[in-house]
């Protein structure tokens, strides 16, 4: 295969101990693995400046709580946020899209107020959605998608209307890859006076991030698919809209005076973080962002568009494949082979040590809509290169000759 410039490994492989030698990893899009500056930092918090957060007295405590709040600080960095302040940790994008749905929403929505959601996206930016609906009285609009599976913002333009109060879009699809032009959503969620939340899950470990830039109001990501630990994500909120949203757990920390007459409540981003939270996480993700910013962004952009345009190519080239998603999706290839069910396609690439997704990959109602089951998922990540598009393809085709 002839090697493009962009598709020259970006020699990282070496930072990852749980990649062996030989083993295609293409399923980054479920979990990125972890380089060993990330796992040093883990094991460093873990084995030598462990104390908890906010509370004691002592020095090592005192310094755990700054190693923690400058992880809030460089996450904010890494997002272009306003403030530290803006950065709410969660567990995941899960647990931030739900304190968004719980809070803001369940606070904020009327009865018959309507949220827009769009078929892609994934049981987690639906289902929290529908239970504060269900709470408030509101209603669900689903944008549907364009041929080539990315949300349609044409569509969206003509369905958005003054009771629209919220639109909630993934930022990358998980499954085509589609990446979202989020400037345009935000306009058009704003000429309606609706907030826009996008979930970044797959968008921050392969694209340079700026809400400020992007313009919406609610951005999410996990901590694990950005090569950091898992049990760890980021909520970022505009400072007014976190201001004036409610707790919705109760616990320590996120508390100002306690008595049983009447309690009140800390400012964000502490209101939203009751108990004691997932301190060593935090280092985790520090050490994370400063691991893919010293790659740099653009170039694990450039990178992955190469590896999934040799991969499109490749696989289009197959009689039996179909591809879905458009040309440049991010870093994320789905597909089928016709006869065959996903799964025997990644059980058989799984011999040829090739690990890639199979499934409905937590979007269901875009299964339907794209009149399958399920599909083969391939996704990338820093430390794949040509050789692992290769395999992939060398693995397709003898399940095409197996299945004959
Ligand atoms: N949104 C998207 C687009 C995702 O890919 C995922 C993870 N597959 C999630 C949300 C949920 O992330 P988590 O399970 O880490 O909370």
């Amino acid at each position: 295969m002839q090697v493009t410039a962009d598709m020259r490994p970006l020699d990282v492989l070496a930072d990852f101990p749980a990649i062996p030698s030989g083993w295609a990893y293409l399923d980054t899009a479920a979990t990125a693995q972890k380089p060993r500056p990330v796992i040093d930092a883990i094991t460093r918090g873990y084995g030598e400046t462990y104390a908890t957060v906010h509370r004691g007295v002592y020095q090592r405590s005192a310094d755990m709580t700054l190693a923690y709040e400058a992880a809030r600080a460089r996450a904010a960095k890494f997002l272009g946020a306003g403030s530290a302040d803006e950065i709410v940790f969660v567990r995941g994008a899960t647990e931030g899209i739900n304190l968004v749905a719980q809070s803001w929403a369940v606070s904020q929505l009327r009865a018959g107020d309507r949220i827009l959601l769009s078929q892609l996206e994934h049981h987690s930016n639906i289902v929290p959605w529908q239970l504060a609906a269900e709470r408030i009285g509101a209603h669900i609009d689903v944008l549907p998608l364009t041929e080539d599976q990315r949300i349609d913002l044409d569509a969206m333009a003509e369905m958005l209307t003054s009771r629209h109060r919220l639109v909630a879009l993934a930022h990358v699809s998980n499954v085509t890859g589609s990446v979202l032009d989020a400037r345009r959503a935000a306009e058009l969620a704003h000429g309606v006076g609706a907030k826009l939340l996008l979930d970044g899950c797959q968008a921050v470990p392969r694209m340079p991030v700026d809400v400020g830039a992007l313009d919406c109001d609610f951005y999410v990501f996990s901590g694990h698919k950005l090569y950091g630990p898992t049990g760890v994500g980021v909520l970022w909120g505009r400072a007014e809209l976190l201001d004036a949203m409610p707790p919705w757990q109760g616990g320590g920390s996120m508390i100002d005076k306690v008595s049983f007459e009447r309690t009140t409540y800390a400012p964000p981003p502490g209101r939203f973080e009751a108990g004691t939270p997932h301190i060593v996480g935090a280092l985790g993700l520090h050490a994370a962002i400063d691991y893919v910013e010293a790659i740099g962004l653009d170039r694990i952009d450039a990178h992955e568009a190469a590896l999934v345009a040799e991969t499109r190519a490749r696989l289009s080239e197959i009689n039996s494949v179909r591809l879905f998603g458009p040309e440049n999706s991010a870093g994320i290839v789905s597909f089928g082979v016709e006869g065959v069910h996903p799964h025997d396609i990644a059980t058989i690439l799984d011999e040829s040590r090739v690990a890639i997704r199979a499934g409905h990959h937590c979007a269901q109602p875009l299964m339907e809509a794209l009149g399958v089951e399920a599909t083969a998922r391939a996704s990338f990540g820093v430390y794949n290169s040509a050789d692992d598009v290769a395999a992939l393809v060398q693995g397709v085709e003898r399940v095409t000759r197996i299945f004959g």
